[in-house]
């Protein structure tokens, strides 16, 4: 007993740190084993150790293996309008080729939460108005004889005193904002089913919603207003979850084109595709490609 208090009353006593230093003075070894463990590999094990058991701690153990492969007719909101053929391979787990740009996501995550949502309650929200961190949405719809489902989470809602949707958000951030003239067709999208999904779902039906984007480098925001548009909903999107929903029944590997060419730079089934340095093309998402 008198060993413990003796080392309790040395670890909580400043005079005590001082003289720790003193008895036992850092060497140069004990640098160069600092300099040592501090490596790449040493921060990436760490870092996919601590998702790992965080992941089992927030109850989605499954986010720690491979996804399960969605039903054919089942579309997030974030994924509408993106080339068929990369969505097809995420789905179908198709190995992918580059590590996710997680430092991207985790900046955008806290910007969210840390500066938009702030800005929503304190600024924009009032007393009769109320700000939703999110609100879930799951709905069918049938487009061409099929019918396709959407599912998701949305981003902030303004909301009434009953908790009922007044004005969905979508919130982007952005490298560079400086030319940001109008709202990608891809976000229109997303938004668009916020507000079908919110409708189908709740009392009120939402017809308008904003897209904000803001810069990651500035913090300069912009505002889109959106109202909701049926013939985009219905001949653009939808046909477009009708279309993708069509490729997976068929098992048929959608076409390598992508709405925009921005698009295969950042994607991580590049070579798979066809797009890259090596002469794979066209291979099934479970086809082995060797990338070196
Ligand atoms: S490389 Fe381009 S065309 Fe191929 S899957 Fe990716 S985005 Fe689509």
């Amino acid at each position: 007993m008198d060993v413990y208090l003796g080392t309790l009353t040395r670890m909580v006593t400043d005079d005590s740190r001082n003289s720790k230093s003193e008895d036992t003075p850092v060497d140069g070894d004990s640098v160069s084993q600092l300099l040592k463990d501090m490596t790449t590999v040493r921060f990436k094990e760490w870092y996919q150790n601590r998702e790992f058991r965080q992941n089992i701690r927030d109850g989605k153990p499954y986010f720690n293996g491979p996804s399960s492969v969605p039903p054919s007719e089942r579309h997030s909101p974030s994924k509408l309008l993106q080339c068929h053929r990369k969505i097809y391979y995420g789905q179908e787990n198709a190995p992918e080729e580059q590590d996710d740009a997680e430092g991207i996501l985790w900046t955008g995550r806290r910007i969210e939460e840390d500066v938009v949502l702030p800005f929503l309650q304190d600024v924009i929200s009032t007393d009769q108005t109320f700000v939703r961190n999110s609100m879930w949405i799951d709905f069918d719809v049938e487009i061409q004889g099929n019918e396709v489902r959407i599912k998701g989470v949305t981003d902030p809602v303004l909301v009434d005193e009953e908790s009922e949707p007044l004005l969905p958000t979508e919130i982007k951030t952005t490298s560079s904002i400086e030319y940001k003239d109008s709202p990608d067709r891809r976000h229109r999208a997303q938004l668009h089913a916020y507000m079908a999904g919110l409708s189908v779902e709740q009392d009120r039906n939402p017809t308008e919603g904003v897209l904000i984007y803001i810069s990651r480098d500035t913090f300069e925001m912009k505002v889109f207003h959106v109202e909701f548009d049926t013939k985009f909903w219905n001949e653009t999107v939808l046909s477009w979850a009708n279309t993708h929903t069509e490729y997976r029944l068929s098992d048929n590997l959608p076409p390598a084109q992508p709405e925009a060419d921005w698009e295969c730079e950042y994607c991580s089934y590049r070579e798979r595709c066809g797009k890259g340095d090596t002469p794979y093309a066209d291979m099934s998402p479970k086809a082995f490609v060797r990338l070196c």
